[in-house]
């Protein structure tokens, strides 16, 4: 293949190109990108693409990716499906089909039909061999991004670099006793970092701080995870979620505010500069005052992506410089906006 597709939040296209034409270069692989503003994907265009996919580092900023086997164009709307047949002729069997398009609000309407015809295509695939009989999640999917009814682009994927949900839009139901719309990001961001099982990983650990928790959608996940929480912020908390009798409500600085003894997780959502987030949360790592770490970062406009570098960087050498062994990986999450979650925790013992 000399494409790979990769699928991003519309709007942040720009940081999606920067940041596969990176990965390529780290790994000896160049390519380049026409880019369509808020069209939700980035079509990068390089030799290597099926090399690359291989050796695909976790993205930030790209919820899918997969090489682009074919592109048909002038689909007939009498037959779409012998088309795509032809073009698949001969290639693997996918253990499943995902029918798909962008995000962007130009691809409403494609959405709708995708939606409808993964039926009559699935059908077919599996009648040509291309699909097994009953999906197998665990061997690679067949893909096709319908950027309008008769244009398709094709790939097959690799279920390790498949995200959390296809094409990474979080299912989840916001749940009606949470204080805010953000307690989603949190329990996304469970989902992506600690995986399916996450609140069995969870069941481990039994406190939390919550710095910037108010009005509480952040520790009512804690909580609801059975722990114990301190929620650090000057505005007020939820009273049913201080009903609980989990919660600690202190009104303080969530920048200057220590705990008097170590926690098991540190959760982080104020507004504010990002490199100093990131500052105060690695004080939080080197004090051993806790292990994991999951925060968001407020990227500015112009500089999403060199913010982000420069992010990694001080993370890399303020914990290199203390000698502490970590994981981090960081997304930006499906309920994320203008911002991204990062997971920063010590492997050391
Ligand atoms: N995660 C919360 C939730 O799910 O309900 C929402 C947090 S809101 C986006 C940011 C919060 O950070 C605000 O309540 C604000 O008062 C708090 N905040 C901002 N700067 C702070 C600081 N220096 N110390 C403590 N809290 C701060």
């Amino acid at each position: 293949s000399t494409r790979l597709l990769l699928l991003c939040r519309p709007g942040f296209e720009k940081e999606c190109l920067a940041e596969i034409t990176e990965a390529a270069a780290e790994r000896g692989a160049y390519g380049w990108s026409r880019l369509e503003a808020d069209s939700g994907f980035v079509l990068f265009e390089t030799d290597q693409a099926d090399r690359l996919y291989s050796q695909l580092p976790q993205l930030v900023f790209a919820r899918e990716a997969w090489p682009v086997t074919a592109e048909l164009t002038d689909l007939p709307e009498k037959d779409r499906v012998s088309p795509i047949l032809d073009a698949l002729g001969g290639q693997p069997q996918g253990g499943q089909l995902f029918c798909d398009t962008s995000e962007g609000d130009a691809y409403r309407a494609t959405a709708r039909f995708a939606g409808k015809f993964v039926h009559p295509l699935r059908q077919a695939m599996r009648g040509a061999d291309l699909l097994t009989p009953k999906d197998q999640p665990n061997q690679p999917a067949w893909h096709a991004l319908f950027l309008d009814s008769s244009h398709v682009l094709l790939g097959l994927d690799k279920p390790e670099h498949r995200p959390r949900w296809p094409m990474g839009v979080a299912r989840l139901k916001f749940p009606p006793q949470a204080p805010s719309r953000s307690t989603l990001k949190l329990e996304e961001a469970f989902h992506v970092f600690l995986g399916p099982d996450w609140r069995r990983t969870m069941e481990n650990t039994h406190t939390g701080v919550d710095l910037g928790a108010a009005p509480g959608g952040w520790t009512w996940q804690l909580v609801n995870q059975g722990l114990a929480v301190q929620a650090i912020d000057n505005g007020p908390m939820d009273e049913d979620l201080m009903a609980t009798g989990q919660v600690e409500h202190l009104r303080a600085d969530g920048f200057t505010w220590a705990p008097d003894y170590p926690v098991d997780w540190l959760v982080c959502d104020m507004v504010e500069q990002p490199a100093r987030v990131a500052e105060r949360m690695l004080d939080w790592l080197t004090n051993g005052w806790t292990r994991s770490t999951i925060f968001n970062l407020k990227l500015p406009m112009k500089k999403r992506w060199q913010t982000w570098q420069g992010i990694r960087e001080q993370i890399d050498r303020r914990l290199g410089d203390a000698g502490v062994r970590y994981h981090l990986a960081a997304k930006h999450l499906y309920f994320d906006r203008e911002e991204i979650t990062v997971y920063l925790t010590r492997t050391d013992a």
